[in-house]
Order: C-alpha cells, then sequence, then structure tokens
C-alpha cells in the first residue's frame, strides 16, 4: 500500500483517493491551537527539544490576549492592544500550519484539516480553546455592536461596550449576563459591570442607571472568601442580581431581552426585560471537532486525567487550557501553571515512553476580579476552590496594586516571558 493510499484508509474506512491533497507533513509534536496554551506550549518545547520538530496547526492570522478585553471594554486600553500577528509571535523554528483542524485519527497518530490535508505526528497538544455559541441566543448575532447590545468576548465588537457605558442617561437600564454554560474566565461577566458602575459613579450618575446582573448560575463567585468581597462591592454600587436567569433572546429593535427564570421548585417561566445596554456573555461550549472524536468525554472536553494532562486512552496525546477536561476555571492563569507541569510530562514521556515521575497539576486558577478603576480582587484558588495566593498580603479585598498587576504587569509577562515559553 502506498503512503497516500495508507492515509487514506483511516478507521477502517477508506476515504476516497482524491480526499486529501499530498500527505503533507510528519511532526516529533504536532499542537493544535496557537492561542495562549498552544503557542506557550510551542515556545517551551522548541528550547527543551534537542532537535525540535514541532509544528501548531491555527488558521488565525492574529493571536490574541483576551484578558485585556475586560479594561478595552471599560476604555482603559484601545482593542489592538490585545492582538498581534500570528506570524510575529510564533516561534521562528516552529513551523505554522495555517489552517484548521478538521478530525483527529489517535489510532493513525493523524489529524486531518479542512483544506483536506493529513498531518502525523508522534506527539499530539490539543489546544484549540472553547467555542463561543453566537448563533445560541436568538437576535445576539443580528444585534451584537448595535441596538445597545454588546460583549467583551468577541474582538470585532469590544469597544462598543463602552460606547454603551457612555450614553447611559437617567431613567436607563443596564444589564449584564452570564449562561448556564461553562465560560471562559468566569468573572469577565460581573468585572465589566462593576466597571460601568464605577463609570457612572465618577460622572455622579450612578443612582440614574438601574444595573441588572442576570445571571443562570446561582451564586456571584465559588470561593466563599472572594464572593463575601464582591457581595460587599454589590451592596457599595447598588446592584440587583437575579440568579438562575437565563438569557434565550435578544429584540434588538425594541431594545428587549427574554429569560428563561428557575424557579425554587425547579419550575421555570419566562420574563421579559427592557434594556438600554445589553453586555452579554455568550453561551460557549468544547469546539465541535473535539466534541465529536474520540479524544472527547461525554460532555465533549478532551479527556484528561486532570493532574498530569496526558490523555486518558492515548498516552501521546495531551491537552490543556480551555478545551482540557481538567475541572478548573478556564483562564489564562491556569494555562500558564497547567504550561509548567505539561512542559515537564511531555519531556518525561518523549524520552523514557512514560511519565515517570510526574509533575502534578493542582488546579490552579485566577481571576483578577476588577471592581472599579484601580481597584481589583486578585482571586486565586485550585481544584477545591482552596484561596492559593502568589502574593504575602490579603488578597481577599479590593487593591489597587492588584489593579496595577493586572493592567501592566500580567501582559507584560505575557507577551515577554509566557507565549515565549517561560510561563
Ligand atoms: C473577555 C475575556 C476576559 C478574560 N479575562 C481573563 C483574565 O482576566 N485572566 C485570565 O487568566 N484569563 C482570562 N480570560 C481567559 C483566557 O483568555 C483563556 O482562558 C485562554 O486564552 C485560554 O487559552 P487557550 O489556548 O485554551 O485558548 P485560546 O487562547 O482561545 O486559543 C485557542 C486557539 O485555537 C485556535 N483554533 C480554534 N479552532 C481551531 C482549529 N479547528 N484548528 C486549529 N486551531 C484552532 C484559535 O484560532 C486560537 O488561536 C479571558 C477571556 C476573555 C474572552
Amino acid at each position: 500500500m502506498g503512503k497516500q493510499q495508507e492515509l487514506n484508509t483511516v478507521q477502517g474506512q477508506t476515504v476516497p483517493a482524491n480526499h486529501f491533497m499530498p500527505y503533507a507533513s510528519h511532526h516529533k509534536v504536532l499542537i493544535i491551537g496557537a492561542g495562549s496554551a498552544g503557542l506557550t506550549m510551542a515556545a517551551m518545547l522548541a528550547k527543551k527539544m534537542d532537535t525540535p520538530d514541532i509544528a501548531l496547526i491555527d488558521p488565525s492570522e492574529s493571536h490574541y490576549y483576551q484578558p485585556l478585553w475586560t479594561l478595552i471594554g471599560a476604555g482603559v486600553y484601545n482593542k489592538e492592544k490585545s492582538l498581534k500577528p500570528m506570524a510575529e509571535v510564533i516561534p521562528e523554528d516552529v513551523t505554522w500550519i495555517k489552517d484548521a483542524a478538521s478530525t483527529f485519527y489517535p489510532e493513525q497518530n493523524m489529524v486531518t484539516t479542512q483544506s483536506g490535508k493529513a498531518y502525523s505526528y508522534e506527539h499530539l497538544i490539543v489546544a484549540p480553546g472553547i467555542q463561543i455559541n453566537w448563533d445560541g441566543i436568538p437576535g445576539l448575532l443580528e444585534n451584537l455592536g448595535k441596538n445597545g447590545v454588546c460583549s467583551n468576548y468577541s474582538y470585532r465588537d469590544v469597544e462598543y461596550t463602552y460606547e454603551c457605558m457612555k450614553s447611559l442617561k437617567k431613567g436607563d437600564t443596564a444589564i449584564f449576563t452570564q449562561p448556564a454554560t461553562p465560560i471562559k474566565c468566569g468573572g469577565a461577566p460581573q468585572k465589566i459591570m462593576y466597571l460601568t458602575c464605577d463609570y457612572l459613579r465618577k460622572q455622579g450618575r450612578l443612582n440614574d442607571v438601574d444595573v441588572l446582573f442576570n445571571s443562570a448560575g446561582g451564586i456571584i463567585f465559588g470561593v466563599p472568601d472572594f464572593a463575601k468581597v464582591l457581595n460587599e462591592v454589590i451592596d457599595r454600587y447598588g446592584l440587583t442580581t437575579n440568579f438562575k436567569h437565563n438569557l434565550v433572546a435578544i429584540h434588538g429593535d425594541k431594545k428587549e431581552a427574554d429569560f428563561v427564570i428557575t424557579k425554587e421548585d425547579g419550575s421555570t417561566e419566562e420574563k421579559t426585560f427592557k434594556y438600554d445596554m445589553l453586555h452579554v456573555t455568550p453561551p460557549m461550549q468544547a469546539p465541535e471537532f473535539v466534541k465529536n472524536s474520540s479524544l472527547a468525554n461525554e460532555a465533549g472536553w478532551v479527556e484528561v486525567d486532570k493532574e498530569t494532562l496526558q490523555h486518558v486512552r492515548y498516552p501521546n496525546v495531551f491537552s490543556l487550557g480551555d478545551v482540557a477536561s481538567t475541572p478548573n476555571a478556564k483562564t489564562g492563569a491556569a494555562v500558564r501553571k497547567q504550561a509548567q507541569v505539561l512542559g515537564h510530562n511531555i519531556m518525561q514521556y518523549m524520552k523514557h515512553g512514560e511519565i515517570k515521575s510526574p509533575k502534578k497539576y493542582n488546579g490552579y486558577g485566577s481571576c483578577p476580579l476588577i471592581t472599579g478603576y484601580g481597584k481589583t480582587v486578585l482571586a486565586e484558588f485550585d481544584y477545591d476552590n482552596n484561596p492559593t495566593p502568589s502574593f504575602p498580603m490579603n488578597q481577599a479585598r479590593e487593591r489597587w496594586d492588584m489593579y496595577m498587576v493586572k493592567k501592566h504587569g500580567i501582559p507584560f509577562l505575557y507577551w515577554n516571558l509566557m507565549i515565549k515559553g517561560n510561563p
């Protein structure tokens, strides 16, 4: 059987001979996704391996530092500050395959792409992030970026959030939503709400506007120490929290949004809210092509051991970042710690064919909860929601120094150390 023919026979099925372009390439390490996780791993392994043979598959022309979008939405930075051309950030000795991965064939150590090419590997790292379902709420796609509908989760529209903040007037209502699904940065839906309140406060107009947090969840934050501070912030700004309120439709022409409310007895009712500003955190899920693959667990995430980040069925497959099944808060901060663990473990696997003395990821996640211009509660915690502070000071309160860390320190470390392979 010739190489091309061999590759065209996958998972027991013969793929039409002309389905793939000529067999593209083979790599010692193949990484899917050049976001925070994939790029960090590529740069780190390029340093660690004696003869690096690493390829990154990612269709995006740009790499985004998404944690900055909260401050961009609040008018602190221009959105260009969060972007670098992908070609600039991919390390020189790493091959960039500008394509989207579409199907995994882990038994054959092969991945195919949207353009019909096949790539084989010795070790695979899966890191394409989380999928945002912009079409998951009727009316969202059509209205995003106009009619008062904004979202910091969209690079295209992130600056419109600030436009909405500035146009709030006496008697207006601003609603901030959070969906029932897992999301990246669990704190982002509320951070922009606090910034909006602080913006209004500075203008002396806080009491002119009704500000509502309509969340499908049942609590403000999972870690009690930080939830306590946030509840004080909520009282200070005079915010209304409506839990178990799930956004289901937007009528931009009338500036109305429908929510399904789940009551204590489990029954539901629908209620329509008028809004002038609606900041939407859209529903999210594991990327479709991951969900439909044999790498996925029942919920669709790449099924890895939560400590070693090695796949539970395919030992030469690893995953980290938002797409991994690890039950931590999906954040760039988690990626940083996961990369430290995976860098060690994958090198061990390459050397010994097994992870002899594994490093273990403890579920570390961090969320700089911005509560106003110049105020941040730096929440850091592990799998068991135990606080894991990095600084020798009380982090369970609003601090100016932590705002500076968020605004200047972490972005600097991200661009200059983390994605250069020193997480
Ligand atoms: C508004 C907002 C605020 C945030 N705030 C914070 C914060 O304060 N602190 C914090 O730590 N984190 C924050 N985050 C979360 C953080 O950005 C993510 O957790 C982090 O980027 C996850 O890294 P990742 O590599 O898994 O995914 P991403 O960085 O999203 O990268 C995924 C990559 O995969 C690529 N890709 C997608 N599909 C395919 C495919 N089929 N084939 C190949 N490549 C593909 C994409 O093009 C992208 O480059 C925030 C995120 C947002 C949106």
